[in-house]
């Protein structure tokens, strides 16, 4: 990530703490009817209960989190409504992912820090970031996205150009949208504005509303953005402290589910890119946090980590999770 591609805030502001939420803090994984409203309302109460305490404890934050299996579902709604009602384009199911975790998640915080008798602004923002239009992505989905479909063939539905299906085992499919990489956060000025009064900043949800520039004007486009990738993007724009990506692990393992499987505490980039080249993190999980907390403490030089969300606290204090640090010169 180049950091002339990141707007900077201009302003002096107090240093922030970017905290990027996974799906495991915005709905329980114990869910068998596949994300309840109420499933999630619990679960985004719960995340926002330990948000709380440490807002209390005098930390500045700024939220970004992920949507995957909330768009997933909104596109299954699409395709099983489309003979009654349009189906509406992909940017449009993320930008309501945003509104509605957003909505909740500013319920929930605002009522656990008014308990604490906290009054702050709390401020879900729609945010649209930029992806290049050439982007290989868009010739090469790659991001599978809502439920997998028993079928022998591929299923009768139609799908947006960029889109296609892919076998997900014997006789099954899944949806595969392309996932681009973020070049700009469009909507800064709203960021600021809110960091600015003071208040907590939720933004970019889902990774941010993919937009490309057609001809001089700014356009929907038809992708889910890896919510990792533009929390980087978020932390620099911010200048935060610390970008803390929170997840249902207590850190980044080595031989992760082996007998000789060991979570690291602190750890350089050159140690942490070393165990990346050979293959210790899931791909399309744990890798992507891996190589956005590298990016992160390559472009800024402070540190990031990664760690699980019932220790936020001692995870921000640094004394939880995997702490990834710049190489000592
Ligand atoms: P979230 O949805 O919370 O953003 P993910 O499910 O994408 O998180 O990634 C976290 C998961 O990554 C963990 O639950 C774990 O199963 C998996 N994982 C894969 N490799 C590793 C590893 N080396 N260390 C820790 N977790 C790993
Ligand atoms: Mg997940």
């Amino acid at each position: 990530m180049r950091l002339d591609l990141c707007r900077c805030l201009k302003t002096s502001i107090m240093s922030s703490i970017v905290v990027a939420l996974g799906g495991n803090a915005l709905a329980s994984s114990d869910d068998p009817s596949g994300y309840t409203a109420a499933h999630q309302i619990a679960q985004i109460t719960r995340t926002s209960e330990v948000l709380a305490d440490v807002i209390a404890d005098g930390h500045s934050l700024v939220i970004i989190h992920g949507n995957g299996p909330q768009v997933g579902n909104l596109l299954v709604k699409n395709d099983l409504a489309r003979d009654v009602v349009p189906a509406v384009p992909l940017y449009w199911c993320v930008a309501q992912t945003q509104a509605t975790i957003g909505i909740e998640l500013t319920s929930a915080l605002k009522r656990h820090l008014a308990a604490r008798g906290i009054t702050v602004p709390v401020v879900p923002t729609l945010t649209r970031v930029r992806v290049d239009a050439g982007d290989i992505a868009f010739s090469h989905p790659t991001k599978p996205i809502g439920l997998i479909i028993d079928s022998d063939n591929p299923p009768d539905i139609p799908l947006p150009a960029t889109h296609a299906w892919r076998s997900a085992g014997p006789a099954s499919w899944r949806r595969v949208v392309p996932s681009p990489q973020p070049l700009e956060i469009v909507d800064t000025d709203a960021i600021s504005m809110i960091i600015e009064a003071g208040g907590i900043a939720i933004a970019c949800g889902g990774g941010g509303i993919p937009v490309v520039m057609h001809d001089d004007k700014l356009i929907g486009a038809d992708a889910v953005i890896d919510k990792d990738k533009t929390a980087v993007m978020l932390a620099a724009f911010v200048r935060a402290s610390r970008l803390v990506i929170l997840t249902d692990v207590d850190g980044v393992a080595i031989d992760f589910g082996t007998e000789r499987q060991r979570f690291l505490g602190t750890v350089t980039v050159s140690e942490l890119e070393h165990y990346l080249k050979a293959g210790q993190f899931g791909s399309g999980s744990m890798d992507a946090k891996v190589c956005a907390a590298i990016d992160f403490v390559r472009l800024t030089g402070e540190p990031a980590t990664i760690g699980n969300l019932a220790d936020v606290r001692k995870v921000i204090e640094g004394h939880a999770g995997t702490c990834v640090v710049a190489d000592e010169t």
